[in-house]
C-alpha cells in the first residue's frame, strides 16, 4: 500500500474541520446596499426586473433605513432619481436636489450609517451621458468641472465617501482637488476605477432611469475584453488620490478584482451589479437554483479573489442569513 500521495481531504473531513480552515468570510461590514430615491411623496414602487428593491421617496425611506441598520448594514450607496432633468443635469449639483436630501435625512435619522454618494451625471441629463455632450461628443473637462460641483455640494449635504463613477479622465484628481478647496479634506473618494461598458447593467438603467437617449458608454466606461487598460485606469485614480479602487461589474470581472488586489494596497470594492441580481431572482423564482447558496458562494468568491468590500443588492437577504 503506497502513501505516496497528499491527503487533501484529511482537512475536509467534517463541518468543523471545514470551519476551522475555512480561508475567506463574508462579514456584514464588508456589504454596501444601494438605495434608489425618487421625488414625489408615499412611494415605495417595486423595480419590476430586481424584485425585492425599490424606488422610495423621502417620506417612505425611513422604512427602509430602520430594516437596513436593524440588520446591521453599516453602509449605504446613493443614487437619487430626479424628476426633471436638463442638458447639464443641474439636479446633481443642486443642493436642494433629491440625493442631497436624502443624504442629510439620513444622516441625521443615523450619524453611524456610511452614506456613499454615487456621483455622476447621467440620472440628471436629459441625454443620459454622463456627461456634457458638445455636438454629440462627451467633453471630459466641461464634465469635470461639474462633477466636482456635484461632489461638494455631496459632501456638504453630509455624504460620507464621495464615489464618483462617471469615468472621465482626470475625475479623481479634480474632485479631490475640489473637496479639498471646499474644506472636506477628510472625505474620502472610491473611485470606479476599473468600469466596463457592460450589459450588466440593464435592470439598474431602468431603475434609475439612465438609458442614454442616443448612442453607448463605449467612449468612456471600458471595453469588457480588455485587462492591462483597468490596470492603467487604476493606477491614474491611486496617483490622483483615490481611496478606494472599485470594479464593475462583479462576476464577468473577477479577474480584475485580483489584479488589482496584487497591484494596489487600497480596499478593493467590487460592485455585484443589477443584472447579476435579476438573473440570480429569476432563477430562484423558477425553482431552479438554491438562492441563498448561490449569492453567498457569489460573495464569498468576491472576497476570494481580493474584494474587501462588495456593493450588493443582496445585502438585506444576506444580513438574514448571516444572523441565523
Ligand atoms: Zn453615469
Amino acid at each position: 500500500m503506497t502513501s505516496n500521495f497528499d491527503r487533501h481531504r484529511r482537512l475536509r473531513s467534517s463541518a468543523g474541520m471545514r470551519n476551522l480552515v475555512r480561508e475567506n468570510h463574508v462579514r456584514i461590514e464588508d456589504l454596501i446596499y444601494p438605495l434608489f430615491v425618487v421625488e414625489g411623496s408615499n412611494i415605495k414602487e417595486e423595480i419590476p426586473s430586481m424584485p425585492g428593491v425599490y424606488h422610495f421617496s423621502l417620506d417612505r425611506l425611513e422604512e427602509e433605513m430602520k430594516e437596513i441598520a436593524a440588520a446591521g448594514i453599516q453602509s449605504v450607496l446613493m443614487f437619487g432619481v430626479p424628476e426633471h432633468k436638463d442638458y447639464c443635469g443641474t439636479e446633481a449639483y443642486n443642493d436642494e436636489a433629491i440625493t442631497q436630501r436624502a443624504i442629510r435625512q439620513i444622516k441625521e435619522a443615523y450619524p453611524e450609517m456610511i452614506v456613499i454618494a454615487d456621483t455622476c451625471l447621467c440620472q440628471y441629463t436629459d441625454h443620459g451621458h454622463c456627461g456634457v455632450l458638445h455636438d454629440g461628443e462627451v467633453d471630459n473637462d466641461e464634465s469635470l468641472r461639474l462633477l466636482v460641483a456635484t461632489a461638494v455640494s455631496q459632501a456638504k449635504a453630509g455624504a460620507d465617501i464621495i464615489a464618483p463613477s462617471n469615468m472621465m479622465d482626470g475625475f479623481v484628481a479634480a474632485i479631490r482637488e475640489g473637496l479639498d478647496e471646499a474644506g472636506f479634506v477628510h472625505v474620502p473618494i472610491m473611485s470606479y476605477a476599473v468600469k466596463y461598458a457592460s450589459s450588466y447593467y440593464g435592470p439598474f438603467r431602468e431603475a434609475a432611469h439612465s438609458t442614454p437617449q442616443s448612442g453607448d458608454r463605449k467612449t468612456y466606461q471600458m471595453d469588457p475584453a480588455n485587462a492591462r487598460e483597468g490596470l492603467r485606469e487604476a493606477a491614474s485614480d491611486v496617483a490622483e488620490g483615490a481611496d478606494f479602487l472599485m470594479v464593475k461589474p462583479g462576476l464577468a470581472f473577477m479577474d480584475m478584482v485580483l489584479r488589482l488586489r496584487e497591484s494596489f494596497d487600497l480596499p478593493v470594492v467590487v460592485y455585484n451589479v443589477s443584472a447579476e441580481y435579476s438573473m440570480v431572482k429569476a432563477a430562484a423564482a423558477n425553482g431552479w437554483i438554491d438562492e441563498e447558496r448561490i449569492v453567498m458562494e457569489t460573495l464569498v468568491g468576491f472576497k476570494r479573489a481580493g474584494a474587501d468590500l462588495i456593493i450588493t443588492y443582496h445585502a438585506k437577504d444576506v444580513a438574514k442569513w448571516l444572523a441565523r
